[in-house]
């Protein structure tokens, strides 16, 4: 696999184009976003698009996102409405994924067979620029192999998939951390199908907006399937004191217990992974602990958090993570 390094503010064209190339050869290429890093194909070549699935293990029945690189760029490949054009004015560039209707330019492959097609254009210069040196839209999915936490760093992607892609270009550790709110535009109210840094809070200073329960799938394909997930146990937390006594009990019972939780002195006897100070900062952080203590730990207990703001995305990756501790439930009478 190439790695490229590049300067994440200022990416240096000749070190991008080369990237291009392979894009436009149909390769593959993973490229940091301020989302998360993504995997990268030509996403109006179905044999390109094909070899996302392929090394992804994804299951075929789950639609890309394709990024953009300008505003105009959407209508070559979707039909936006008066909905998406002022969600587009307003958070384009940005951690916003919108569900259009879709031009038949785009290969069925793309999104799954579906009439829709789901676009963003990412607020990166990295990846804008691949992008446009490309001079096609990019479908991308996160870079990870399907299931397990997204990368947050190319060092994550190349953990993944060594020698099954042709290029990463490393930009550094990104931003935000967890991946786009996805929101589709054709119904109304208008409906979140994946929580996101874009908060319901935010599109709701213009228009009405739902959040797809769990129980949605068949609106957002990608739901059904297990995501995130390290391969370690991992048990989400919303109490404190809990965390403590169920670790506790864990490791008495011969477990060796990792705990990523915002500042996490209370937990000093055990292996530990600061998710930072507020809200974002645990964004930022949450996949690279996942990854982290699953090297170490077989049980990994997380925070849990309060569902508002980004917390309602960081609780929505969590819950797929892992499962949610039943708080009613006492510790000793927990088999585990
Ligand atoms: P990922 O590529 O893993 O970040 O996931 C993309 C998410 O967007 C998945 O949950 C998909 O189901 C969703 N998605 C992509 N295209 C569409 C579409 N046309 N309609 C609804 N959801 C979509
Ligand atoms: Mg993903």
């Amino acid at each position: 696999m190439l790695i490229i390094r590049v300067n994440k503010d200022n990416p240096e064209t000749e070190k991008i184009k080369k990237a291009a190339e392979i894009i436009k050869k149909s390769g593959l290429v993973a490229f940091p976003t301020e989302t998360v890093y993504g995997l990268g194909a030509d996403a109006l070549n179905a044999r390109a698009v094909k070899r996302i699935f392929e090394v992804k293990g994804r299951p075929p029945d789950n639609p890309l996102i394709v990024h953009v690189s300008s505003v105009d760029d959407v209508y070559k490949i979707a039909k936006p409405n008066k909905i998406a054009k002022k969600l587009m004015e307003e958070f384009f560039p940005g951690p916003l994924t919108l569900v259009m209707e879709k031009k038949d330019i785009v290969p069925d492959i793309t999104t799954a067979n579906l009439k829709t097609i789901a676009v963003r254009m990412p607020d990166h210069k990295v990846a804008l620029k691949l992008i446009e040196l490309s001079e096609t839209p990019i479908a991308a999915p996160s870079a990870n192999k399907s299931g397990k936490p997204s990368p947050t760093r190319a060092e994550h992607v190349i953990e993944d998939f060594k020698d099954e892609i042709e290029c990463v270009i490393d930009g550094g550790e990104v931003d935000i951390g967890l991946e786009s709110t996805v929101v589709d535009t054709t119904t109304y109210p208008i409906e979140i199908l994946r929580p996101g840094a874009i908060t319901k809070e935010m599109l709701e200073e213009f228009f009405d907006v739902k959040v797809a329960g769990e129980s949605d799938v068949a609106k957002s394909p990608g739901m059904k399937y297990r995501h995130y997930a390290p391969e370690a146990e991992t048990i989400v937390i919303k109490d404190r004191k809990k965390i403590l006594e169920l670790a506790k009990k864990l490791s008495k019972n011969g477990k060796i217990v990792g705990i990523a939780a915002m500042n996490p002195k209370e937990f000093k006897d055990f292996i530990t992974f600061d998710l930072g100070r507020n809200y974002e900062e645990f964004a930022k952080n949450l996949f690279k602990a996942l990854r982290e203590l699953d090297k170490k730990c077989n049980v990994i207990i997380v925070e849990g958090i309060e569902e508002k703001g980004i917390g309602l995305a960081i609780m929505n990756r969590l819950k797929k993570a892992g499962k949610l501790y039943d708080l009613s439930q006492s510790i000793t009478d927990n088999k585990r």
